[in-house]
């Protein structure tokens, strides 16, 4: 198929073919093959344009199979990381990676629970992670992939401090993935400490 082509495995191309997608949009194109390669990245694609699988599908092969937690994925909203989570689940539908979210406004408890149970991957927002590796509940000390999504937001948002707390708790040596729709220099400033190298892929 054409996301094989990009180099994804079987047990990939297989849960976006049970999706329906035929062809990878263009960030899909431009982004698997260097996020599959190890590189940072940083993306200027919107919402709409299928970014969020042009990150999950090669987070997915590069995870390989159950482990501990390795990828985190930061969202300014709750929707977005509900729409994170969901996505990655579809994705790893043939493969025995675990995926779990945790965001402000609910209790603790469950998501205690989830994170108890071992997951490879977790969607957040900033204020919520930051609440649990205060209690303990998680830490970020085996992430190896962590991705930033709509930086922008989270600026508008005044997240910024809190986005740069969980980058420092984070492993140096990691692939750090980070999409914006603008480039203020507050963002700018953050990517150049965040990322290392970064192949830049604008749509
Ligand atoms: P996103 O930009 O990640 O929020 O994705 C927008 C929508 O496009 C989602 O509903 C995806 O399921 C869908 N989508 C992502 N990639 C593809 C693709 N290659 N072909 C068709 N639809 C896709």
């Amino acid at each position: 198929t054409p996301f094989s082509k990009l180099g994804l495995n079987d047990r990939i191309a297989y849960a976006v073919a049970q999706k329906g997608y035929v062809e990878p949009t263009p960030i899909q194109a431009q982004a698997i093959p260097h996020v599959l390669a190890g590189r940072d990245v940083t993306g200027s694609a919107q919402t709409g344009t299928g970014k969020t699988a042009a990150f999950a599908l090669p987070i997915l092969q590069r995870l390989g199979s159950h482990g501990r937690l390795r990828c985190l994925v930061l969202e300014p909203t709750r929707e977005l990381a509900l729409q994170v989570e969901e996505a990655f689940k579809e994705y790893s539908e043939y493969t025995d990676l675990d995926v779990t979210i945790v965001y402000g406004g609910v209790g603790y408890g469950k998501q205690r629970d989830d994170l108890q149970r071992g997951v490879d991957i977790l969607a957040a927002t900033p204020g919520r992670l930051l609440d649990h590796m205060e209690q303990g509940t998680v830490n970020l000390n085996s992430i190896e992939i962590l991705v930033l999504d709509e930086v922008d937001r989270m600026l508008d948002m005044g997240f910024l401090p809190d986005v740069k707390r969980i980058v420092q708790k984070c492993p140096n040596a990691r692939q750090t993935l980070f999409f914006t729709a603008t480039l203020p220099p507050e963002i700018a400033q953050l990517a150049s400490w965040a990322l290392n190298d970064p192949v830049e892929v604008k749509i």
